[in-house]
């Protein structure tokens, strides 16, 4: 990723990396890549040798924006260069991205081991799509044991997915062991990052083949862009790649995502640690509380994989969930009584964001499957923005008192 030309420390490869000039282009001294709204490009004339596959992005060599073009190509090497891989991919989402890293690499009758704790949309896929649809024979295990993703793996496998750490209870899988496993195996083996962002986790380093984020969350980091990530080394696997998304599916992020991703990706290392700061005064604020059963936060000594988050990760991230006393209709209460927080799906933007899982994004499923999954009625999870702290404590606060309220009327 470093040419020898350019610094590569992540801060700075975040700020500039990707955003030279294009050859060929008019120069004007821009500091950041135009958006290259263009469709189509004019060819050099009828008579030159050039076949698409020898166009060239890094020689300002353009045909049509479905394949490449000059503001997604930045972003990409920037991608690229964050995650330490030699070939980046943006996607018009998280979703896209890994169902076309899943049907680059995944044929019928192929097995795939993946994690039980998914994130839900990602289980669903699988399950939906690839299981019942396409005969993918699909095994979801508790990979925060690593023996039984060896155990679930067989001849057929073609592709361990995971993810870590896990929403909403933070559970988290080893990487660089899990790789042994996959390579042994010979399958690829994927992983979302998409909760710890290039700043604090790095797949590619710890073993993993290709790495996949929903980029709607931290790496644009601003609510306001919806998108998708994969970054790999290998030469083959990305040719697979580049067919399912620019002849499979057509499925890549639009030119003015492209800059707003550019965009929010300057300021990844100042948010993220911002929202590891705030995550950790919320987090010891909350395991302190009387009326919090539980805290699940990576960052905490109580979390039961504290050493492995220690380990693979340089940071601990910005969403913890814990559990309220009480029953749902208390949690609800809780929640409402919040004036900072809001009430709202998805993570990783500069504001703080809380939900019920049960009575939210889980709802649809039985009580007692979601509580095999550690999601009780009280579980509530937060992504914990950069706001001023105090704000965040006092706004928890209010809640804390509702709550009260309602336990000692109760009790
Ligand atoms: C949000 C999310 C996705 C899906 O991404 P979209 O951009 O919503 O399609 C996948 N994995 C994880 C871990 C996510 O948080």
């Amino acid at each position: 990723m470093n040419d020898g030309e350019h610094p590569s420390r992540f801060e700075t490869l975040a700020v500039s990396h990707g955003e030279e000039p294009t050859p060929g282009e008019p120069q004007v001294g821009d500091v950041v890549s135009p958006i290259h709204l263009a469709s189509t490009f004019a060819l050099p004339g009828l008579d030159t040798e050039m076949s698409l596959e020898d166009i060239d992005p890094d020689e300002g060599e353009f045909v049509y924006s479905r394949l490449s073009n000059p503001t997604r190509h930045a972003l990409e090497k920037r991608l690229a260069a964050l995650e330490g891989g030699k070939h980046a991919f943006a996607f018009s989402s998280g979703t896209a991205a890994i169902a076309s890293v899943v049907l680059s690499v995944v044929r019928p009758g192929d097995h795939i081991v993946a994690f039980d704790d998914l994130y839900a949309g990602t289980r669903r896929m699988f399950e939906t799509l690839f299981a019942s649809r396409l005969d993918v024979d699909v095994s979801f295990v508790d990979a925060s044991q690593t023996e039984n993703v060896a155990d679930a793996v067989t001849d057929d496998t073609s592709m361990v997915w995971m993810e870590t750490p896990t929403n909403p209870r933070m559970k988290m899988c080893d990487i660089a062991a899990i790789a042994e496993v996959a390579d042994d195996a010979g399958a690829v083996f994927g992983v979302d990052n998409t909760f710890m962002s290039p700043y604090f986790q790095n797949p590619l380093d710890l073993g993993a083949d290709v790495v996949a984020h929903s980029t709607t969350k931290y790496l644009n980091g601003h609510s306001d862009s919806v998108g998708g990530a994969v970054v790999m080394n290998d030469d083959e696997l990305a040719d697979e790649l580049t067919f399912i998304q620019q002849i499979g599916l057509g499925d890549m992020l639009s030119p003015f995502d492209s800059y707003l991703l550019m965009r929010g990706i300057k300021t990844l290392p100042l948010r993220m640690r911002q929202h590891e700061a705030n995550a950790t005064v919320i987090a010891e604020y909350l395991e302190e509380h009387d009326l919090v059963e539980t805290v699940f936060y990576p960052g905490l000594e109580s979390h039961p994989q504290h050493d492995l988050a220690s380990e693979q990760m340089h940071g601990y991230g910005g969403v913890l969930s814990f559990e309220l006393a009480g029953e749902l209709e208390d949690a609800k209460a809780f929640l409402e009584a919040l004036e900072e927080f809001t009430l709202a799906v998805s993570l990783g933007g500069v504001e703080s964001l809380i939900e019920l899982p049960a009575g939210m994004t889980h709802e649809p499923v039985p009580k007692e499957e979601r509580e095999a999954l550690g999601i009780t009625d009280t579980l509530v999870r937060v992504s914990v923005g950069i706001e001023h702290i105090d704000d965040l404590i006092d706004d928890l606060d209010r809640g804390f008192d509702v709550l009260a309220e309602r336990l000692a009327v109760t009790a």
